[in-house]
């Protein structure tokens, strides 16, 4: 078998940088080789060899439904023999915008992408075009996406790898992009206060999912949201990971407050590519061929793309009240986890929001990103491998989100519970 993943990954390497097609699929920071995938069902991913593993990661968020749910497969297929791509508008480009529209208000007008990148991308435009002001902030260990502008500090891979920003992005870009630490009001009041008129924009991921998963503390995104508003920026939530994860609808509408922009991707387009940005009329007007802020997609609103994206959302919105039921689940995964820690006598710091969750392998509390940098990844690294072999599958990094679907069944979190028992035995 492992004669087999190599050859995999060897022949990959030969064509591809790194032999993936995106940095966190690499093992970099675990070690070993990623193991290639041949297919997923359900709960369920599957090895090349056939080994069958709990997936933790779903495709990092989207598949939230869990893998290849008849009804989406469905759609998909039979969009399919009806043609793939036609470059002029279709209805369920409409239906789309209008669904997440009723699902998150403050979406008062729609653009979709294809990608949660190409979303922020557009959102720090729009911003920067409708205030005519070219400063940016975000907060370190937030990932939207590998855009220049907001590629500095981020988290995801830019924090497993350790790297500040990434060469090939100018200094004169780079310098346009403030950096705050996440949850720090003070910090936040200080900046807002130096450079609130030249700010064109704040971007935040209001659960911080791309550090591992940091929640905001109290009072946070309510100053975040007072703060902006008094000086005129553009607050954008990046709800790539977080819409439609916790409620039919975003973190934001947990919370009572309204961004001017939001970014969604990842479970709206249920497992396609797909990305949106959306927001204030006034602000979104401004975007070509309504305003003159340029923007575009060959593929954008991709008919394969909304029918699996609508059949997830629809699917979605009947099940309003089991998101619950979602929470619970994990919430009794991640108790018996934190047991079994304490008694092998492991400090470990877990944070859960709804269905999102991290073991931190440190005494926490983590509430920033140089807090979640200083658990011990080594021991993270001996876990995910302990927890592999016993057929588990988690994201290959400490600072990364772990997510549960509708499809993980209770059997599945027993199965979980017992190869962490099994696992810690050997660390
Ligand atoms: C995944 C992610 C993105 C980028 O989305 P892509 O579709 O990978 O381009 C942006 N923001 C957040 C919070 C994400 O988790």
């Amino acid at each position: 078998m492992s004669r087999n993943r190599s050859n995999y990954f060897s022949k990959a390497c030969k064509v591809i940088p790194g032999g993936v097609n995106s940095p966190v699929r690499a093992w970099k920071s675990v070690g070993g080789q990623p193991v290639f995938v041949s297919h997923a069902n359900g709960s369920k991913i599957y090895d090349v060899s056939g080994k069958e593993y709990i997936d933790y990661v779903l495709s990092w968020g989207p598949m939230i439904l869990g893998h290849a749910h008849s009804k989406v497969s469905k759609a998909i297929c039979s969009k399919a023999m009806k043609g793939t791509s036609f470059g002029a508008p279709t209805e369920a480009e409409t239906q789309m915008a209008e669904l997440i529209s009723e699902a998150i208000p403050s979406m008062e007008l729609i653009r979709l992408t294809s990608s949660g990148t190409e979303a922020t991308m557009t959102a720090i435009r729009l911003a920067r075009g409708y205030t005519g002001r070219n400063l940016i902030a975000k907060f370190d260990g937030c990932y939207h996406g590998h855009n220049d502008s907001l590629l500095i500090k981020a988290g995801s891979g830019v924090a497993t790898f350790g790297i500040p920003g990434s060469p090939g992005i100018p200094a004169e870009i780079a310098g346009l992009t403030l950096n705050l630490p996440y949850n720090d009001i003070d910090a936040l009041k200080t900046t807002i206060e130096a450079y609130g008129p030249k700010l064109a924009a704040i971007i935040v991921e209001p659960v911080a999912g791309n550090m591992g998963v940091v929640p905001p503390q109290k009072g946070f995104l309510n100053k975040l949201r007072k703060l902006t508003a008094k000086y005129g920026i553009i607050l954008i939530f990046d709800e790539v990971i977080t819409g439609f994860r916790f409620t039919f609808g975003g973190y934001q509408n947990l919370i009572g407050i309204k961004p001017d922009l939001t970014c969604l991707g990842k479970i709206i387009g249920g497992g396609m590519p797909v990305g949106a940005v959306g927001g204030k009329k006034e602000i979104m007007e401004k975007l070509s061929p309504a305003g003159n802020i340029y923007q575009a997609g060959t593929l954008s609103g991709n008919p394969l793309a909304m029918s699996a994206g609508l059949t997830t959302l629809n699917i979605l919105k009947t099940r309003k009240t089991t998101f619950s039921s979602l929470d619970r689940k994990t919430g009794r995964l991640l108790t018996e986890i934190k047991n079994l820690f304490v008694s092998k006598g492991i400090a470990v710091c877990i944070n859960q929001v709804h269905s999102m969750f991290t073991i931190f392998f440190q005494p926490g509390p983590v509430y920033d990103l140089s807090a979640a940098q200083k658990s011990d990844t080594a021991m993270f690294a001996c876990f995910f491998h302990g927890m592999l072999k016993n057929g588990i599958w988690l994201a290959p990094s400490q600072l990364e989100a772990g997510f549960l679907s509708f499809a993980h069944t209770e059997k599945d979190i027993d199965k979980t519970i017992d190869a962490c028992s099994k696992t810690l035995k050997n660390l």
